[in-house]
């Protein structure tokens, strides 16, 4: 299947609402978002592209344990031991519960803002861990927030529904939301709504897109809490809190990196079965320096296919903004109006175009503008003299006589330019290379040295008399 807009490019994305499939271009891509979005209906999109040659993420037990040993890991773990530190000594020292508790709090939030951060980085198929920078930014979204709200829903769901139906029911309860808790982990990293988090279906959805290998993430992670619970109550009880409090936060972070770069992973690995659109290894690869550059084009091509030339004008707007894409965004434009029969949207495209200072490096597409926009608005003329030149200089045969003339026809307005030598020598040569009248082309060039005797023009132009001059000796005109 091909992109329905870019009809030679393969299909990437599709969006069910729309019923339309989109090249890897077509989509609107945001950072922290689970997916692209449709241009047309802004919902998320569905990648086409299925990943299998991922290794599964019981083969890459190592890897997870070397992560935190990563350089961006292994600062942030410093760091933090660092920070658990001084708030042991703060709460061995000012014994006061309610800023003792705030303190403890603080140090948790952290660590969680981190560990989402890592398994929302690994879920995006990038194997760097984050520093410590990248997570503090990243925390703006309130992952602590989250979480809390995730505890307190599942205990409020706990105490006021499942508890008065008896201490059975609590018990399975208690067991289901052990069990359910890397795909509640997963789908509150991944959509970062707690809502999507406790909904029994979604996590349903999630167990089963992963299948049987589900088990063994839960057994992983059961091994590794159990393991660190355990060692936490031992520490806990021996040691000040100066000492305990590096050791429980470094070692619950340590863990807790590995166990959540695993959820990431898995993530990683089941993305398409667990609707989280991307497909990365394509989205990485393509992700080059003009990767949005390319995304904005696309977009305008879609919305002008779709008739929205608002929305379309507005893109190709901002992308005028990036100079080393301002020439070919204004072609766009002019086009674009001329194809919704926009006289003044034209107008306005096309004079910030010949206006372009580097035009003279696109000679042969600034012709066809030209050509394309005087066949819409027959008196359109640029207003100044270098585009008109370097038209002039494109003109190449002598059904362009007439153009050449409108061209050089100069209006007050243009007296004053400074680039009407080049006009005219390129009026010039029209005449002697082009129409084969030496005699026009070397009027032309009198006057044009004696009204400007001195400048750039005035080799060239003065080489060019004097081969109008030998040619009209040998081949006089008729
Ligand atoms: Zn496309
Ligand atoms: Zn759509």
């Amino acid at each position: 299947m091909n992109c329905k807009y870019h009809t030679q490019a393969k299909a990437q994305w599709f969006c069910h609402d729309c019923d339309t499939s989109f090249c890897i271009n077509c989509c609107d891509m945001a950072e922290r978002e689970i997916a692209p979005r449709c241009l047309l209906c802004r919902n998320h999109l569905n990648s086409l592209g299925v990943s299998d040659k991922v290794t599964p993420f019981w083969n890459k037990l190592s890897y997870f344990n070397k992560y935190p040993w990563q350089k961006g890991a292994t600062g942030f773990l410093m760091l933090y031991m660092a920070i658990a530190f001084a708030v042991g000594l703060i709460n061995d020292f000012i014994s006061f519960w309610i800023l003792n508790r705030l303190l403890v709090f603080a140090v948790l939030s952290i660590g969680i803002g981190y560990v989402f951060k890592v398994l929302i980085t690994t879920a995006k198929g990038k194997f760097d861990a984050p520093s410590y920078d990248e997570a503090i930014i990243f925390d703006s979204e309130g992952m602590m927030g989250k979480v809390i709200g995730l505890f307190v829903m599942l205990t409020l769901i706990g105490y006021f529904v499942i508890l008065p139906m008896g201490v059975a029911a609590i018990q399975i309860y208690l067991a289901l939301v052990s069990f359910s808790m890397p795909a509640i982990l997963i789908i509150l990293a991944m959509e970062k709504h707690v809502f999507a988090a406790i909904n029994p279906a979604r996590i349903a959805t999630c167990i089963k897109a992963i299948g049987w290998p589900y088990l063994l993430l839960f057994g992983f992670s059961y091994l590794i809490d159990n393991g660190l619970g355990f060692a936490m109550s031992e520490i806990h009880f021996w040691l000040p809190q100066a000492i305990a409090y590096p050791m429980l936060f470094g070692a619950g972070a340590y863990f807790y990196i590995v166990k959540f770069n695993m959820f990431g992973y898995v993530a990683y690995q089941y993305h398409n079965e667990l609707g989280y659109g991307i497909d990365f290894e394509n989205l990485l690869s393509s992700e080059g320096e003009d990767a949005p550059i390319k995304r904005l084009f696309s977009k305008s091509d879609v919305y002008i296919q779709e008739g929205r030339y608002e929305d379309a004008e507005s893109v190709l707007y901002e992308l005028a903004q990036d100079k080393r894409h301002t020439v070919k965004a204004l072609e766009r434009l002019v086009r674009l109006n001329i194809a919704r029969q926009n006289p003044a949207g034209a107008l306005k495209a096309a004079k910030n175009y010949f206006d372009y200072p580097e035009l003279g490096t696109i000679p042969a597409e600034a012709l066809r503008l030209y050509e394309d926009m005087v066949g819409f608005e027959p008196r359109f003329k640029p207003m100044n003299a270098k585009a008109r030149a370097i038209l002039v200089k494109q003109m190449r045969h002598k059904r362009y006589a007439d153009e050449v003339k409108k061209l050089c026809s100069i209006p007050d307005s243009m007296k004053q330019d400074m680039n009407l030598p080049s006009l005219m020598l390129a009026r010039a040569r029209f005449e002697s290379d082009v129409m084969n009248s030496d005699d026009r082309a070397l009027k032309i060039l009198d006057v044009l040295l004696q009204r400007y005797p001195n400048g750039a023009h005035q080799r060239e132009a003065e080489q060019l008399r004097q081969v109008c001059h030998s040619m009209r000796h040998k081949l006089p005109s008729v």
